[in-house]
């Protein structure tokens, strides 16, 4: 992850200083204390009507070229259900309906130190699959022939849909 070093609010130099019983970054002009908290981002098991699985094969850093569960970072003005659903359609073109929560994880990652991954059950209501720049390939996996899948929240997510656990990284 990369280390901050200005204030955000009025460009002052940010020092390391204990607050609240740990190391913490403050701006040396306006005290402003940084807070680093872990990311929210989401993840979807979508299965179509043969029981298979929608992985993505990513464009982007971080396991750039291998798959994943479609998903994404959630921004501030929606609810992370709606993150859910949203980054679904924009890295895949389904539209779908949030069937359950499958589970949270805290997630590891080299870009963002720790994210935490929300992962759902999600029902496709269209089925046309219309790839993103996020995502250079799209397909249906059976559960006895799923590829290495990117990240432990997401091989866990699945182990809870399909009763299967994929190898892979991160
Ligand atoms: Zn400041």
């Amino acid at each position: 992850m990369r280390e901050k070093i200005f204030c955000a609010y009025c460009g002052g130099k940010l020092i390391s200083k204990m607050r609240e019983d740990r190391k913490r970054l403050v701006c040396s002009s306006c005290g402003q204390i940084v807070y680093e908290n872990p990311i929210p981002a989401t993840a979807a098991v979508v299965l179509d009507d043969k029981n298979r699985i929608l992985l993505v094969k990513r464009g982007v850093e971080p396991c750039r070229g291998g798959w994943s569960l479609p998903g994404g970072f959630a921004e501030i003005d929606e609810t992370i259900e709606e993150a859910a659903l949203r980054e679904l359609a924009e890295e895949t073109g389904i539209k779908g309906k949030i069937v359950r929560l499958i589970g949270v994880y805290s997630q590891p990652s080299p870009q963002y130190k720790n994210v935490l991954l929300v992962g759902y059950l999600v029902k496709a209501l269209s089925s046309n699959l219309s790839p993103s720049d996020d995502a250079v390939e799209l397909r249906f996996f059976d559960k006895d022939s799923l590829p290495d899948v990117c990240f432990e929240g997401h091989r866990r997510f699945i182990e809870a849909s399909l009763g299967v656990k994929p190898r892979g990284k991160y």
